[in-house]
């Protein structure tokens, strides 16, 4: 790449990009013709185009860049790590960063979730949940306890098993999906009828559960999935006290509890894990991802009790858990998390996320009073959606599809990326973010807003 001659340009790259790059959730109609933002530099919370145009990294990447970009110590230890031992297959042996940042791992998570299982990101943490579930059922001699509940609007990944108890876009997509779960409907406290109170509301949903139960038959349950907020379904956050009854409930019917915290793990709620710090509750099984080495390497975790590792080990026969990748562990990985959650010890970036966050969450508020066309605003932590006016999809429908994107484009232009999904927008900024940052963020929030009211004409 030094020879300047050889050196792709602007053009070069847009065209081999739509030619050969096929990325993640790419839409078939004309898929070559897409153009994806090309980004070469980034520090803190800001990322920078190939024109050199500067944004906010409203989705702080992809709800993972925790300690913001540019961090020379995480390129330092990872180069590091890379000339002393760049890999070491996981069958045959173990390395100290695997080795410490289990420890490490096991430390942080709630009760006696002590073991964990490395994966290359949260999909695979979420399939080695899943796949622990039919394991174990199979050993015990139980093979029909392996349905899954999840919810609709829940997002797990891109695996056959992920995706299958993924309860967002599934209809509308052309993949077959494993026949595992049931999905329970949607548990969004916005969505509720009028004049329903949120005790109501959270009475609603624990019924939905405990019928789901009764009508497959708890003998034939063996999990429920759960982030503790949906993050991709639209920072959907359940009503208060639902996550301690949906835990009672599983608990009481043998049903394996998954707490996906592959976005809520490492920070930000301002928590290394949200179960039981916001939520009270100790799942059986913990996934996490993306804030684990806040983006800059993959890795991912499946993280289990000491409950389950002994139900799985004590059952009779010398079955082998056949699951696990040729990147588990992978110790470069591994260093990345162990610098980024040094970092984040060391500089109190949770405590940080805490004392902002009653600033963030009050802008985010104010958004919902001040623009009409704004239906609802939520989220928690450094966690926030802006969603659109119901009514306004009476105006035209595809107006109100598009509310997420025309809301992207105009804070794009003003520096500030979101992330769309239909009629909302969502962003998780990374959360080193300071306040005068935040302010700056939802300054141009408010801008996109009344521009976008305008064309509404709300
Ligand atoms: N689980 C949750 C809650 C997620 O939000 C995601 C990704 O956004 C995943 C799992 C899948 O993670 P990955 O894309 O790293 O495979």
């Amino acid at each position: 790449m030094n020879d300047l001659a050889n050196t792709p340009s602007d053009e070069e790259l847009t065209d081999w990009d739509r030619e050969h790059n096929l990325h993640p959730w790419a839409g078939m109609d004309g898929w070559r013709n897409d153009e994806y933002m090309r980004v070469n530099t980034a520090s803190g919370i800001y990322v920078w185009d190939d024109q050199g145009k500067k944004y906010i990294d409203g989705p702080g990447g992809m709800w993972c860049v925790q300690i913001g970009y540019g961090r020379e110590e995480m390129a330092e230890s990872i180069a590091r790590q890379v000339v002393a031992m760049p890999y070491a297959s996981p069958w045959s042996f173990t390395t100290g960063p695997a080795a410490e940042l289990a420890k490490k791992i096991a430390d942080m998570t709630p009760g006696d979730l002590n073991t964990v299982h490395f994966t290359t990101g949260g999909s695979t943490a979420v399939d080695t949940a899943l796949r622990a579930v039919q394991f174990l059922n199979n050993r015990l001699g139980r093979p029909d306890k392996k349905i899954v509940i999840a919810r609709e609007k829940g997002y797990h990944g891109s695996t056959y098993l992920a995706s299958s108890v993924t309860g967002k876009e599934r209809f509308k997509t052309k993949f077959d999906n494993a026949d595992i779960v049931r999905f329970l409907p949607d548990v969004n406290p916005y969505h509720r009828p009028k004049g329903m109170s949120l005790e109501a509301w959270c009475d609603e949903k624990i019924d939905d559960l405990e019928k789901m139960i009764a009508d497959v038959g708890a003998d034939q349950v063996g999990a429920f999935i759960a982030e503790p907020i949906l993050c991709s379904g639209g920072v959907i956050v359940p009503p208060p006290g639902y996550h301690k009854r949906t835990r009672d409930i599983c608990t009481s019917h043998d049903i394996l509890y998954i707490s996906d915290e592959v976005v809520t793990g490492f920070g930000r709620l301002g928590h290394w894990f949200a179960s039981e710090d916001v939520y009270g509750i100790v799942p059986d099984i913990i996934t996490c991802a993306k804030g684990l080495t806040s983006g800059y390497l993959p890795l991912g975790a499946c993280i289990l009790s000491d409950a389950l590792m002994e139900r799985m080990a004590g059952a009779e026969g010398d079955d082998v858990f056949y699951n696990g990748y040729t990147y588990s562990g992978h110790p470069v990985s591994c260093v990345a998390a162990l610098t980024n959650i040094e970092i984040m010890e060391r500089e109190d970036i949770l405590g940080h996320v805490r004392r902002v966050t009653p600033l963030f969450q009050s802008r985010l508020r104010e958004i919902g009073e001040k623009f009409d066309i704004v239906g609802d605003v939520r989220g928690e932590g450094l966690l926030g959606c802006i969603e659109c006016r119901p009514d306004l999809e009476r105006q035209t429908y595809d107006a109100h599809l598009q509310f997420g994107q025309k809301l992207d484009d105009a804070c794009e232009e003003m520096g500030l990326l979101l992330r769309p999904f239909g009629n909302m927008a969502v962003f998780s900024p990374p959360l080193i973010i300071t306040e005068a940052e935040i302010n700056e963020m939802f300054d141009i929030m408010e801008a996109g807003l009344t521009k976008l009211s305008a064309q509404y004409n709300a």
